[in-house]
């Protein structure tokens, strides 16, 4: 029997194992796949919850309920993985071997990175919304807050989910509004960017997007440390800015069993070939999601386009073919602007978010870079989507490659 070992059953290795179970001949392939906890997160919601949109058993799901039958799933910590061997120690005392192995272990907040962050006042008037208790945390807080000046800061790039913050303070701006205490609240976001966003046509549309809300964008603040006492916070060139309320996006990186590994940069992400999704330094090693070291958005959306790719790829490597450099860091995200509209960004490697139409040329029915009530829905579906088809490895009607088919060139 060849082994397949899957490393984290959260988004990418739940799509892998239900895309390649059915394939993979079941006399020769013994396919195991481990991850360390029961539940799934639908991490897009988390989103929502601080503001009484979802609550936290909208967002839950036994992960063993999206698992094919015929594959063992061992559920325990990776302690360590010895690529040169072609072994995995887990924490459950097991010696795995493997002859092809796919790293999807994601990626994690790391508030303890930010000196002062997790003093006192964590979770008290610092709030993060990138974990389940931290969201469910924060709508505690909202719904007993009165008002004050509220600050949005981004740590350091790269983040999951880019947008996500942009959506927080445009959601925030209409939860006050609803509240009827906007007037007493200001929303500042501070990003270590030069603008709003990532790529210069967005940023600059999404820039203007802040200043219609009133809500005034620190660019080019990288944070040194949180002082929790005085309730501000310090650059590394030393500007500060004061809040009432901080909600921060921390440090994002991957497994630390990665780091301890010796197989991840500095911030434990895997050195992966971003076209075919290969480890760059092991040949039957591939590697998607949060955890490759790809400038591509980390996104659910993303792991599925490089799903596809990987797929192809895997069952090429097995039967000796040339793996084919088809992911072009493809990346489709809505973003929620609150009052029950959304804007939504299609774009890859190359090619930086551009207005028009998706997926159909001219017809839509989603708009590209323009808020619509039917980006809106495309937002609130996608919860469905993610559910139903896409970590149960669905073909999605959207190809893997984007398409400049409906874009307007700039
Ligand atoms: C607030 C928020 C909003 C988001 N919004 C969107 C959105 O609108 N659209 C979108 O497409 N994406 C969104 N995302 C991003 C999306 O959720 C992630 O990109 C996606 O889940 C990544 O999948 P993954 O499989 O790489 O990682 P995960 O789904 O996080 O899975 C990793 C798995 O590895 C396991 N694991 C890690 N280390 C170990 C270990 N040592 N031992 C055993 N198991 C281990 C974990 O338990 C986990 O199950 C959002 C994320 C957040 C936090």
């Amino acid at each position: 029997m060849k082994k397949l070992l899957i490393l984290g059953g959260g988004t990418a290795g739940t799509m892998m194992l239900n895309k390649l179970a059915p394939v993979l001949d079941k006399k020769e392939w013994q396919i195991t796949l481990v991850d360390e906890y029961e539940t799934h997160y639908y991490q897009p919601g988390f989103l929502f919850i601080p503001f009484e949109i979802y609550t936290r058993n909208d967002v839950i799901k036994p992960k063993k309920d999206f698992y094919p039958s015929g594959v063992e799933v061992i559920m325990s910590k990776i302690d360590m993985i010895n690529p040169k061997s072609n072994e995995v120690k887990l924490a459950n005392g097991k010696n795995l071997k493997y002859d092809y192995m796919i790293i999807a272990t994601g990626c994690k907040i790391h508030p303890e990175e930010t000196e002062g962050m997790k003093n006192g006042a964590w979770h008290k008037n610092i709030f993060d919304f990138y974990t389940i208790e931290g969201a469910v945390a924060l709508a505690k807080f909202l719904k007993h807050w009165d008002g004050g000046k509220m600050v949005l800061n981004i740590t350091e790039m790269p983040i999951k989910c880019p947008v996500a913050p942009l959506e927080f303070v445009f959601l925030a701006d209409w939860w006050f509004t609803q509240q009827g205490i906007r007037d007493k609240v200001d929303i500042e976001y501070v990003t270590p960017l030069p603008g709003a966003f990532t790529k210069p046509v967005a940023s600059k549309f999404l820039g203007e997007f802040l200043e219609k809300k009133n809500i005034n964008l620190t660019s080019e603040f990288s944070i040194a440390r949180v002082d929790s006492t005085e309730n501000k916070i310090h650059s590394w060139d030393e500007k500060s800015i004061d809040y009432d309320l901080l909600v921060t996006i921390p440090t994002n990186m991957g497994a630390e069993v990665i780091g301890e590994s010796g197989m991840g940069d500095d911030l434990n992400f895997v050195p992966t070939d971003p076209n075919t999704l290969q480890s760059k330094d092991y040949e039957n090693i591939f590697v998607i999601g949060d955890v490759t070291d790809l400038p591509s958005s980390k996104a659910g959306s993303v792991a599925h386009f490089q799903a596809d790719v990987l797929y192809e790829n895997f069952l090429r490597a097995i039967e000796g073919r040339k793996l084919l450099p088809h992911f072009d860091g493809h990346a489709n995200c809505f973003i929620e602007s609150g009052f029950g509209k959304g804007i939504l960004i299609d774009f890859n490697y190359d090619v930086e978010p551009l207005p028009g139409k998706f997926p159909l040329p001219g017809v839509g029915p989603f708009s590209l870079l323009e808020e619509t009530r039917m980006n809106h829905w495309g937002k609130m579906t996608f919860r469905w989507v993610y559910w139903n088809l896409l970590l149960r490895g669905a073909e999605l009607p959207i190809e893997a490659q984007m398409t400049m088919a409906g874009k307007q060139r700039q």
